[in-house]
This record gives C-alpha cells, sequence and structure tokens, in this order.
C-alpha cells in the first residue's frame, strides 16, 4: 500500500462495458429462447459498438439448461472483428467445447467462497483452481486466451461478507496459471461502495499488471454506485446485462445485473465515454423485455433517458 497515500480519485474519461446478458441474464429466465433469437440478440449486440459480448457457457445441460445452445449460438453468430466473444466455463471439458465452437475467449470461474463454489460448480475453490493448469496448458496450445471470474468476491448469501484475504487468494492462484484478466464479481448482490472501492484499491496496488473488471448485480440497489465506487479506485471495465435479466440459478434470490443500458445512460450523463451506444442498447433491451414476456429491473426502459424528459417537457410546454 505503499502509494496509496498519493492516489487520487478521479472519474475515468472512458470506460468498457461488457454486455453478459446473452449468458448471465438468459440463464436464469424461464422462457427459453430459441437459438435464433439468441443468435439475433447477439449480432444486435455486436453491431453496437459493445467490444466484449458474454454469449453463453459450456456448463452441464442438465443443471443450466437455457446454455445447452451455445455452441450453436457460438458457430452462427456474425463475428465483428475487433468484438471479443466470451464464454463461461468451468472445466477443461467446457473449454474443448469453446476451441470446437472457433472461440477464443473463454471465462474460468471460481467462487471465493467455499458453499457457493459447492452449490454453483460441485467443488471447493482449492479443486477448482487445481483443475485449472490443465486448462490453462490447453489454451495455450489452442490459441485461446482465459480469464477469470471470482463470484462472490464481496459477499455470500450462505458465509456472509467475503473477506479480500479470500479473494486475494483465487486472484493468486489465477496469476499463477498465467491469467491477466480478471473480474471481481458481486453475484450476491451484497457488495456496498466503501468495500468496492477498498478491494478495488487493493487488487489494483497489488497487481497493476492485471486486467480488472467489475461485475455488478443490482440485488439491494447498490449496483451502480458500486460502479462508481470501483471508478474512483481506477477500474475501467464493467459488466452489464441487458434489460437488467440476470441472477444465478444457485444463489436464493438472485436478482438481475445492472442493466447495461442503464450504465451506458449514467455514463453518458456523467460525460464518461463509453462504446457501446445508448440508443442501440435501449432497443436491444425493448427487445429482450418483448422476448421474455414480462417486465424487467430497467431504469431506463422505465423511465427512459434524461433527455426525454427534457424533450417531453419542452413540447408540452409549447401546447
Ligand atoms: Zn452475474
Amino acid at each position: 500500500m505503499s502509494n496509496e497515500a498519493s492516489f487520487v480519485p478521479r472519474w475515468p474519461t472512458r470506460i468498457s462495458v461488457c454486455e453478459v446478458g446473452p449468458r448471465d441474464g438468459l440463464q436464469n429466465e424461464k422462457t427459453m429462447l430459441s437459438l435464433e433469437q439468441k443468435v439475433e440478440l447477439i449480432d444486435l449486440i455486436s453491431a453496437s459498438g459493445a467490444r466484449i459480448i458474454e454469449i453463453g457457457s459450456f456448463v452441464n445441460p442438465k443443471a443450466v439448461p437455457q446454455m445447452a445452445d451455445t455452441d450453436e449460438v457460438a458457430r452462427r453468430i456474425r463475428r465483428v472483428d475487433g468484438v471479443e466473444y466470451r464464454v463461461l466455463i468451468f472445466n477443461l471439458r467446457g473449454l474443448e467445447r469453446a476451441e470446437a465452437s472457433g472461440l477464443k475467449k473463454a471465462k474460468l470461474t471460481v467462487s471465493a467462497s467455499r458453499t457457493h463454489s459447492l452449490k454453483n460448480a460441485g467443488k471447493t475453490p482449492e479443486e477448482a483452481v487445481r483443475s485449472f493448469s490443465d486448462c490453462a496448458e490447453y489454451a495455450a496450445a489452442k490459441g485461446i486466451v482465459l480469464s477469470g471470474a471470482i463470484p462472490t468476491s464481496f459477499g455470500c448469501a450462505f458465509e456472509g461478507r467475503v473477506s479480500v484475504e479470500q479473494v486475494l487468494s483465487v486472484v493468486d492462484s489465477f496469476i499463477k496459471i498465467g491469467i491477466r484478466e480478471i473480474s471481481l464479481s458481486d453475484s450476491t448482490g451484497m457488495a456496498t461502495p466503501r468495500q468496492v472501492y477498498d478491494y478495488s484499491r487493493m487488487v489494483l496496488e497489488r497487481q497493476p499488471e492485471v486486467i480488472w473488471n467489475l461485475h455488478f448485480h443490482n440485488t439491494r440497489g447498490m449496483g451502480l454506485a458500486n460502479v462508481t465506487a470501483g471508478m474512483l479506485a481506477g477500474i475501467d471495465r464493467f459488466d452489464g446485462g441487458f434489460a437488467g435479466l440476470g441472477g444465478c440459478p444457485f444463489i436464493p434470490d438472485a436478482s438481475g445485473n445492472i442493466a447495461s443500458e442503464d450504465l451506458i445512460h449514467m455514463c453518458n450523463e456523467m460525460e464518461i465515454e463509453t462504446d457501446y451506444e445508448l440508443d442501440k442498447a435501449i432497443s436491444i433491451a425493448r427487445l429482450v423485455r418483448q422476448l421474455v414476456g414480462h417486465p424487467t429491473d430497467s431504469f431506463i426502459l422505465r423511465a427512459g433517458k434524461n433527455s426525454d424528459l427534457v424533450r417531453s417537457q419542452t413540447e408540452a410546454a409549447k401546447n
């Protein structure tokens, strides 16, 4: 923490918004989207400026049937140059499926919480870490880049607050096998802005060469506050989920990701650039809401943009 005293929090000029809706959002939906609908959504996201899209996961189809066709989705989407198409995996079998589908990026996940890890992956964090080295070897041989994600980086529904030491232990294991991009994920929606700021400073300070990403669920309404805390700590990559869908099937009462359109709207209003275009993100979210057939946790879909309000007030004043 030698440099911490001189660290001055400031707003970033630009952040990256990674769209995780096709995986994190759809995996928890009772309505199963068809292959064609998924492909259409991902193609729209590719055309919206988003540079990173999590298109699905390679997990046991019995556990998460919504993701069973990720192989076929990967084959059918229109790949746009410069866009990273990523899948979530838990083991070598998942990585082999990613390779067979022509994907170049896969996200390994291991929970910092023992109970969540057992429920989500059927392994303790230690067992999950042990299974990493074969994945790293395979990925290197096949030219696939691995990133790491740590769900329950801040809190676990079963274990309570997760200490930064538990998180750093998983971070170290990732780094040991050559992973240089890591996401701290608040799958349970328990993180607070102060905790996010502190953990973000801690990991940035200890591992400045790692590309850090933050992933928030808005379960207790702290999602966007947590984003701003992460921004001020120096993080510039954040996940969002279209229409605010989402949740982990193995976390009780899990709710959605922060909505991509809410996050992008906030950035636009704060003059922080994003590559993901707001109006396109809003029309994708509307389509998603229509496809799943129920209201979703998106503030912008409900209330519209700030600029819409100003326009409608101006028009009302004219009449
Ligand atoms: Zn999530």
